[in-house]
C-alpha cells in the first residue's frame, strides 16, 4: 500500500502545521493535555472554536456552500491528524459533526439558514437526546412524551447521559408522537432551546469526579412544531442519518497521541533496572499496542482511499469505532500501570491548578482518563451492538 502524499498534499500539510504553530497558545494546548475525559470544557472547546471560524477552518466536513473549507477527504484526514497531534483542543461533535451535517442532509431551508451559521460561529452550542433510562442500545423503544396542542408539542419525560447539557442552549432529540405502531414509528426529530420552561438538568458526576454528563428532565416544555426536522412521526429516518455520522471517521491519532504520552510517562518512572520504558514485560505490551494502532491506522487509511473513489464507508464505521475504543482504553490501562502508586493521592489535573503533580510529568490524569474512557465502549452505540452490525452486515448471519 502506498501512503506517500502527493506534494500539494504535502505542501497543505506544512501550511496547517504553520498555522497550528502561531494559533495554538500554551493554554489551550495545556487544557487539552490535561483533558480528565472524551470532551473538554466547554470554555476552552469554545475558545478553539472561535479561533478556527475566524480562520474559515472549523467546518473541513461540511460542504463549502454552507460554510465547509471544500478541502478533499485527504486535506481533512490530514487536518485532524495534524491538529490531534500538536494537541488542538477536540471540538464537541454534537453540533458541528452531527447537528450541522444532519439539517444539510434533512433540514428545513429555514432551519439551515437559521442553525447553520449559529452553530459555524458556535453561537449555539448543542446537546444530544437520544438515550432514556430504559432506551439506549434499543433506541426505538424511547418514550418521551410528545403530545401536540395546536401549533406546539408538549414533552414530558426524561433524557439521560445527556453529554454537555449544562452547558448547551440547544437539544436535538428524538420524541414519541405516537405510540399506536411499531416502536420506530411515531418518532419525532425535534430542535429545541434549553432555556425553555419546564427544562431542568441534573449532573451525574462520574466515579473519576468529571462531570460531563447529565439526566434532562421535560415538564409541560411547549416547543413549535416548526422545529420538527422533516415530518411528523417520520424521526426515525432522520435520527439514522445523523448516526452514520456520530459513528464515522476513526481518527487513529488521538490514539497515537496518548500512546506517545505514555510512552514519555514510562521513560520518566525508575525501576531496580532502569527505567519501566526499559522493562521487557511492559515494553512487550506497549509494542503490541503500537502494532495494533499501526493496523488500525493503515485501516483507516484504506477506508479514505475507497471514500475518496465514491465508495461507501458502510459497516466500516462499526468496527473502526469498536477498535478505536478497545485501543483508548488499553492505553488508559499501560498508563495506569505506568504512574502506579502515585494515583492513589487526589492529583491536580485541573487545567490552570499550580499545584504540583506527584510522579512523573503528565501522569496526574491516569486515573481520572482510565475511569472516564471505560465509557468509550459504551457511549455512541456499544461494542456489543457494533458487533452486531457487523455480523449481520459483513459477515451475513
Ligand atoms: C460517557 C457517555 C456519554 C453519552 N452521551 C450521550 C449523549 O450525549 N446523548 C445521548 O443520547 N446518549 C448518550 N450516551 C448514551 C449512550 O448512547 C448509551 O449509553 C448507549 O447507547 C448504551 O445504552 P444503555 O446505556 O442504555 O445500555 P443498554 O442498552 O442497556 O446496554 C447494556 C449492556 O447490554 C448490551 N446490549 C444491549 N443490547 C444488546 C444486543 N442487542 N446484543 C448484545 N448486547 C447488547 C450493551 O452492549 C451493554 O453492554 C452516553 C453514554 C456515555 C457512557
Amino acid at each position: 500500500m502506498n501512503v506517500s502524499f502527493s506534494p500539494e498534499h504535502q505542501a497543505f500539510r506544512d501550511e496547517v502545521r504553520r498555522f497550528l504553530d502561531r494559533a495554538l497558545d500554551s493554554e489551550l494546548r495545556e487544557a487539552q493535555a490535561r483533558c480528565p475525559g472524551i470532551f473538554l470544557d466547554y470554555d476552552f472547546n469554545i475558545r478553539w472554536h472561535r479561533i478556527l471560524h475566524k480562520q474559515g477552518w472549523v467546518a473541513p466536513a461540511w460542504p463549502r456552500q454552507y460554510g465547509g473549507t471544500g478541502w478533499d477527504l485527504t486535506q481533512r484526514y490530514l487536518w485532524t491528524r495534524e491538529t490531534t497531534l500538536a494537541g488542538a483542543p477536540s471540538l464537541a461533535p454534537m453540533g458541528l459533526g452531527m447537528c450541522g451535517p444532519m439539517l444539510i442532509g434533512c433540514g428545513s431551508q429555514g432551519q439551515k439558514d437559521y442553525y447553520l451559521p449559529r452553530i459555524l460561529s458556535g453561537e449555539d452550542y448543542w446537546c444530544q437526546g437520544y438515550s432514556e433510562p430504559a432506551s439506549g442500545s434499543d433506541l426505538a423503544s424511547l418514550k418521551l412524551q410528545a403530545r401536540q396542542e395546536g401549533e406546539h408539542l408538549v414533552l414530558n419525560g426524561s433524557k439521560i447521559w445527556t453529554t454537555h447539557a449544562h452547558v448547551a442552549n440547544r437539544m436535538f432529540c428524538l420524541v414519541r408522537s405516537d405510540d399506536t405502531g411499531k416502536p420506530q414509528q411515531g418518532i419525532t426529530f425535534l430542535l429545541l432551546d434549553m432555556a425553555s420552561p419546564g427544562i431542568s438538568v441534573e449532573p451525574i458526576v462520574f466515579a473519576s469526579g468529571t462531570h460531563e454528563v447529565n439526566q434532562v428532565f421535560f415538564d409541560d416544555v411547549r416547543v413549535p412544531v416548526t422545529n420538527v426536522v422533516g415530518e411528523l412521526n417520520q424521526g426515525w429516518q432522520v435520527a439514522k442519518y445523523l448516526l452514520e455520522f456520530e459513528r464515522g471517521g476513526g481518527g487513529t491519532a488521538a490514539q497515537q497521541s496518548a500512546l506517545d504520552r505514555v510512552r514519555k510517562l514510562a521513560a520518566g518512572v525508575t525501576t531496580d533496572s532502569g527505567t519501566l520504558l526499559e522493562d521487557p514485560d511492559y515494553k512487550s505490551r506497549l509494542d503490541r499496542t503500537e502494532i495494533e494502532l499501526q493496523a488500525v491506522q493503515y485501516t483507516e487509511l484504506r477506508i479514505m482511499a475507497a471514500l475518496s473513489k465514491g465508495q461507501n464507508p458502510g459497516p466500516e464505521s462499526s468496527i473502526m469505532k469498536n477498535l478505536g475504543a478497545n485501543l483508548s482504553q488499553r492505553i488508559t490501562e499501560l498508563a495506569l500501570e505506568a504512574v502506579g502508586d502515585y494515583i492513589t493521592p487526589d492529583q491536580p489535573w485541573q487545567p490552570g491548578n499550580n499545584a504540583q503533580p506527584l510522579g512523573p510529568a503528565g501522569g496526574s490524569t491516569a486515573l481520572p482518563r482510565y475511569f472516564n474512557l471505560r465509557a468509550s465502549s459504551i457511549a455512541g452505540g456499544s461494542n456489543e451492538v457494533q458487533k452486531n452490525i457487523v455480523a449481520k452486515l459483513v459477515l451475513g448471519l
